[in-house]
């Protein structure tokens, strides 16, 4: 996942050496001159079969010619000698690394100070506003690299009543009781009023590839969906609803839907239940049509790989390498290269694959999504490599999904994954990631192995190991579609 070379290489003044043409050497982390941690990593790169040492001490060169050391490093001055020989002849390199524990103290502009200032504090508004094409909710105010944990997507031409605003967000007021955090850039101030209305009727019926159920209401009330498993059902709040539904139209000819139901969880708060016949779903989507808020739920596929169409993602592209390794693999090259190999594989299989790229090119989260929702994919993959850690040793496989209707799926996937050896870096859930927030396709990310750790940047420097690697993602997708014709028993 994560952008840029492992570690920034500072090395002017902190290192010299002599290095012979025949024997090539370079620090690629941890030559920097002044570190604040006690604990240091010292990577390199030679060439595969020489020897190399830290400090007098063996270090193991990898088929890809990196090798590392773990340093512990005294207050002040700490010189390191990196000794790389091909038995004839040597290369060698002095480090020079001040380890301090005092952080330097940064000085603020007052611009920065400013800035600081308005994101920590919720300044009280008073209007109504709008939302914008791409409008999404968030629980709460907070943020990380991948930004504030989503409640969810919601449609444009909703009134929302605006009470706050903190840095880029609106607080905005969804019922009496419940409240949500909005980027600035997806609301406009309007004039229109925010109002509590009666729901109308709701219409339950199949319509083509879908089921659809459509709740009439008379203007566009903010909402918010989730799926929940034991029993399978997609719920949805509509904010600013009382139940006036005093007709509920099943046609009973639904392939998903087992059956609909609602429940005013509060006196504002109106929530559309939708049981599903099976444990799983295929998709679905929320969004008004006029002022019809219309659920429509994928039906399921033929359930084998042969007729199934299946997004792939690789990860980065183009500009954005993604984690480079110690040797200078770029994560962008191994994500495609695995996602062409699990490609040639499920085609074998009669499967139509959709790719988000298929060559070394800049790609947007948002165009990539549109591919897969233009193509409506069965389900979508999503292939990255991680970075961070200690080169030393093996990080190991995780698999992310958003939605917990989709966790078995990349359970299946992660099992997969450590059946090859791999180390279990956890099945993370609720993971903020882009492409794991449609609910239009089932969807799952893989972190398939670290390109920062030394011994898994060997197996990912083998192209061989991409195609262990694909084989291990397919026989997941059959493992989890065995399980779905299972439990349709
Ligand atoms: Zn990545």
């Amino acid at each position: 996942m994560k952008k840029g070379r492992i570690g920034m290489v500072l090395l002017m003044g902190a290192m010299c050496g002599t290095v012979s043409a025949e024997v090539p050497l370079e620090i690629v982390r941890g030559g920097r001159d002044t570190v604040y941690q006690q604990k240091h990593y010292v990577v390199g790169v030679t060439k595969a079969g020489n020897t190399a040492t830290v400090n007098g001490e063996t270090a193991k060169v990898y088929k890809t010619g990196s090798f590392a050391a773990e340093l512990n490093l005294k207050e002040g001055t700490n010189d390191v000698e990196v000794v790389v020989s091909d038995g004839a002849e040597k290369a060698v390199k002095k480090l020079n690394i001040f380890y301090t524990k005092q952080r330097p103290t940064k000085l603020m502009t007052l611009e920065q100070a400013k800035l600081q200032l308005d994101k920590s504090v919720l300044k009280p508004c008073d209007f109504n506003a709008i939302s914008k094409e791409g409008a999404y909710i968030q629980y709460g105010d907070g943020d990380d690299r991948l930004g504030g944990s989503k409640m969810g997507f919601v449609d444009a031409g909703i009134v929302f009543k605006v009470i706050g605003e903190k840095g880029g967000l609106y607080k905005v007021q969804l019922s009496q009781n419940r409240y949500a955090y909005m980027p600035k850039e997806y609301l406009e101030p309007s004039s229109e009023k925010v109002q509590t209305v009666n729901t109308g009727s709701w219409f339950v019926g199949k319509d083509g590839k879908y089921d659809r159920i459509s709740l009439s209401l008379p203007c566009r009330l903010p909402y918010h969906y989730w799926t929940e498993l034991d029993p399978t059902r997609i719920c949805v709040d509509v904010f600013g609803a009382m139940d006036n539904s005093n007709w509920i139209t099943q046609l009973n000819d639904t392939e998903m839907v087992d059956y609909v139901d609602f429940k005013q969880v509060d006196s504002d708060v109106y929530r559309m239940i939708i049981k599903l016949k099976g444990d799983y779903a295929w998709g679905y989507s929320v969004a008004y049509e006029k002022n019809n808020l219309v659920v429509k739920v994928k039906h399921a596929p033929a359930l084998t790989l042969k007729g199934m169409k299946i997004g792939l993602d690789a990860g980065h592209g183009g500009k954005h390498p993604g984690a480079i390794s110690a040797s200078g693999l770029r994560e962008k090259d191994v994500n495609l290269s695995m996602v062409n190999e699990v490609k040639a594989l499920l085609e074998a299989k009669g499967a139509t694959v959709v790719l988000s790229r298929d060559a070394d090119q800049d790609m947007t989260m948002a165009d990539r999504k549109k591919v897969f929702k233009d193509a409506e994919v069965d389900l979508m993959i999503s292939i990255h490599n991680n970075s961070g850690g200690s080169p030393l040793v093996e990080m190991g496989s995780c698999t992310a999904y958003k939605h917990v209707v989709n966790r078995e799926l990349a359970a299946k996937m992660q099992n997969r994954l450590t059946e090859l050896g791999h180390k279990n870096f956890g099945l993370i859930g609720n993971f903020n990631f882009s492409l794991n927030a449609p609910t239009e396709y089932p969807n799952v990310l893989l972190e398939v192995l670290f390109m920062s750790s030394l011994p898994e940047e060997e197996k990912l420097a083998d192209k061989s190991y991409h195609k262990k690697v694909a084989k291990q993602v397919v026989l997941a997708l059959e493992d989890y579609l065995k399980d779905v014709k299972k439990s349709q028993k």
